[in-house]
């Protein structure tokens, strides 16, 4: 029988976890603390922005809210990171991208002390992922690794890793944030693993690779990408897409909302009622791996409070 992995609980478990640990922390003085930065006033930017703050409250964390105009010049940003870098009441630095045409990513992003990098925009702590070091695994490819190390802890009665050693996994996607770290990740698992992109689609092989995943995971950005004759029988199926589609009824017609206007919805790369019969494990869109990211930016807050106080 398929199980639906719920992502949300797992997200609240880990949470759980967090708030101990973080009190433990608190009863010898230490707190840790995320900074956002913010340069000028990119709406995605501001409302991720409001989530961190929100979870830092609810983990009991410091939150430190820079802004700078959009005028800053790339001097005054660096400037910026450099005072975050210094300041001990933040264990970790997210920058909020996109910066203005005008800063490059480049620059802030290598100002950044690397212990405080908590989501591995750094080349060092890139270089160390690729190494299969210690480092902070961004939290987007972390949160599938944890659901699928929960998964196999729980539901698979095995030690995960025993249970990456030598599946087969195919990772649909290569951008730098999310398909391939996953995919660096899970081969550092030592499982067996194979990146698709746009060009595996564009010779007409991508399903030959997917049919073959024991565990496939799928972060193209494109909604319906993945159908029943993409996976194989009995796979574990992660969706990490996230798409805003149109809504129509089964004639085809637009479905309206109150205001006359079509409705839409979020949906992942898989079609979730087409592929679930067919899968031992599935994870959901929405209230899926999205419930469990941010949740891993907190453990790499965590992380690095600790090895900023010498206690890791
Ligand atoms: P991205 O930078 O646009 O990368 C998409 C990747 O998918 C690229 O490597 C692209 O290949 C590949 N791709 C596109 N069309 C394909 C096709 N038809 N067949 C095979 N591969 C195809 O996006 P991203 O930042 O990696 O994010 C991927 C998805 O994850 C998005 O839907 C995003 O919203 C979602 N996301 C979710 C979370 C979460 O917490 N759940 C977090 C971050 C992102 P090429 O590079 O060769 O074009």
């Amino acid at each position: 029988m398929t199980k639906v992995i719920d992502c949300v609980a797992i997200g609240e478990e880990i949470m759980q976890e967090i708030q101990e640990e973080t009190s433990q922390l608190k009863a010898k003085g230490i707190t840790p603390g995320i900074a956002t930065l913010l340069v000028g006033d990119d709406f995605g930017s501001k409302m991720y922005r409001g989530q961190v703050e929100k979870f830092c409250e609810e983990a009991g964390f410091n939150y430190v809210n820079k802004i700078l105009p959009a005028e800053a010049t790339e001097e005054q940003v660096k400037e910026a990171v450099l005072e975050l870098n210094a300041d001990h009441e933040v264990s970790g630095i997210l920058p909020l991208r996109p910066f203005p045409e005008h800063i490059s990513d480049y620059a802030v992003i290598n100002s950044i002390d690397v212990n405080k990098d908590i989501d591995c925009f750094h080349p060092f702590n890139m270089g160390r992922l690729t190494l299969g070091e210690a480092t902070f695994p961004p939290a987007t490819p972390a949160a599938v690794i944890e659901i699928l190390e929960r998964f196999a802890r729980k539901e698979d009665k095995v030690d995960p890793k025993d249970f990456f050693e030598g599946a087969e996994i195919v990772v649909v996607g290569h951008s730098n944030t999310v398909g391939k770290p996953i995919a660096l990740l899970v081969l550092n698992r030592n499982a067996t693993t194979s990146v698709t992109h746009v060009f595996s689609s564009m010779k007409g092989n991508l399903e030959k690779h997917t049919t073959g995943a024991d565990i496939l995971i799928v972060a193209a950005g494109k909604a319906g990408l993945i159908g029943p004759e993409q996976v194989k029988e009995g796979a574990i199926v992660i969706d990490v897409g996230i798409n805003r589609v149109k809504v129509f009824d089964e004639k085809g017609e637009p479905v309206l909302n109150e205001k006359g206007k079509q409705k839409s919805k979020t949906v992942g790369d898989v079609s979730f009622e087409a592929v679930k019969g067919k899968t031992k494990a599935i994870t959901p869109v929405p209230k899926g791996v999205g419930s469990v990211t941010n949740r891993m930016l907190m453990k790499n807050a965590l992380k690095a409070c600790k090895i900023h106080y010498k206690i890791l």
